[in-house]
């Protein structure tokens, strides 16, 4: 008998095939290789046909050499911190793929000089927020507040804060250290459940840079509380910056408690931060708003300041936040909107279809949240389509991957995050996972 082995075809033979050529163009050399060797070994060990190797080798390779897979959102969580927050609007996609080239974002193409970086996306993002009459982008919501706190309080001054907004964002990462390893002092007024006008005005004097409100966006206190809105903090001789977290730009009926940039420089703002990736739909960026007259002044200094460059948002980042801004609704409005009838239809739709399969699944009425860091304790009715529990690994596995949630032994795939368009997705990955 004729050892297999021999019959193995040599990786250089294997690599020269026209199809494992073109995926090496495609997917670069190094990655086809591995996945060449992986075959040889596997026909090695008789588990295929020496024949088969190539077919094998091609048949393991990833679509793109990236490892990230995509991942249907079927938590009802509608910014899902680990799937990467909001997804982006087909528009702002293809600017992703306009500025993925070389392309015009800091030369004018009218003289042929050298012309200003990101001026599209900033006025996108003032004409949505007409109260603002400056604004400026960074990398993320943390970076802007640490922008902010190094320009106005870096060298050794006060920001004013209550206790109860001393938030740990998530990952470990707290807002009170963000802001002091920018070399700001932190002066702490009230207690953890109560702050009163009182308590900011008796701690504001010479050293005050900034009275700073933090959205406390993950969680709820309740019971004896009471803290200050921005309204209340003006007129205390120092600017007031308002970290709102979730980007929501003006009030929304659904999200009551949920600062909006708009109101909240109407309110007194000088500042206001928030991040681009949550409410607002975009990529992750942070946005820093100033009012007009110290609060565009501000704004002007923080771009000015040596660590602007440091925090400074990619070509990528300003062609995605412009797109997202002047183009069609986000997937993430869209989904906050959705109604819940609407959710319950499409659920019973993939239901039946799956029970026509034999699956045992069947529509039922869910509650989804923001999730992301907005809108705690509020829950948005959904709808959802109920599994026996042992699918959610197996969908969590399969591709596309899909995220469900697990309560009270079902694996619940909630729509309000999956848009429409991937209902077919969602039911045939649920097919084969059977
Ligand atoms: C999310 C959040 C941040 C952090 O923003 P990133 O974009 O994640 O850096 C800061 N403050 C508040 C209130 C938030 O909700």
């Amino acid at each position: 008998m004729t050892d297999v082995r021999r019959l193995v075809p040599r990786t250089d033979a294997v690599l020269a095939l026209p199809a494992v050529a073109a995926a090496a163009q495609r997917l670069g050399r190094a990655l086809v290789k591995e996945a060449v060797v992986a075959a040889q070994g596997r026909a090695r060990a008789g588990e295929i046909a020496p024949g088969d190797v190539a077919d094998a080798a091609l048949a393991a390779l990833p679509g793109t050499p990236t490892t990230l897979t995509p991942v249907l959102n079927a938590t009802g969580v509608l910014l899902h911190t680990n799937l990467g927050r909001a997804p982006l609007s087909a528009a702002a996609r293809a600017a992703l793929d306009v500025a993925a080239g070389t392309c015009d974002v800091e030369l004018d193409l009218a003289t042929g000089g050298r012309g200003p970086r990101g001026t599209a996306a900033i006025d996108a993002l003032l004409a949505a927020v007409p109260g603002a009459a400056a604004a400026h982008l960074v990398n993320n919501g943390a970076a802007a507040i640490a922008m902010v706190a190094a320009c106005l309080a870096g060298g050794g001054r006060e920001i004013v804060i209550a206790r109860g907004e001393l938030v740990e964002i998530g990952a470990g990462f707290r807002i009170p250290d963000l802001l002091t390893a920018t070399g700001a002092r932190l002066r702490e007024v009230g207690t953890t459940n109560r702050v009163h006008r009182d308590d900011y005005a008796a701690a504001v004097g010479e050293d005050t840079a900034f009275v700073l409100k933090v959205h406390p966006s993950n969680f709820v206190v309740s019971g004896f509380t009471h803290s200050c809105g921005v309204d209340e903090l003006t007129g205390l001789g120092v600017p007031v910056v308002a970290d709102i977290g979730s980007g929501l730009l003006a009030p929304h009926p659904l999200l009551p408690d949920e600062p909006d940039a708009a109101t909240t420089l109407a309110q007194g703002a000088a500042l206001v931060t928030a991040s681009g990736d949550k409410l607002l739909g975009g990529p992750q960026a942070g946005l820093l708003l100033g009012a007009p007259g110290e609060g565009a002044e501000l704004v002007g200094r923080v771009r000015r300041h040596p660590l602007a460059r440091a925090v400074r948002v990619d070509k990528l980042t300003l062609a995605a936040f412009e797109a997202t801004l002047r183009g069609p609704v986000p997937p993430t409005r869209t989904a906050l909107d959705a109604d819940p009838r609407d959710l319950l239809a499409r659920a019973q739709r993939i239901a039946d279809r799956l029970r026509a399969d034999g699956v045992d699944a069947r529509a039922v009425e869910s509650d989804s949240t923001v999730g992301g860091g907005g809108a705690p304790g509020l829950t948005l009715p959904s709808a959802a389509v109920s599994l026996p529990e042992p699918y959610a690994a197996v969908l969590r596995a399969g591709t596309p991957a899909v995220l469900g949630r697990t309560e009270r032994g079902r694996c619940l795939l909630d729509l309000r995050a999956v848009p429409p368009e991937s209902d077919d997705a969602l039911a045939g990955a649920v097919g084969r996972a059977r």
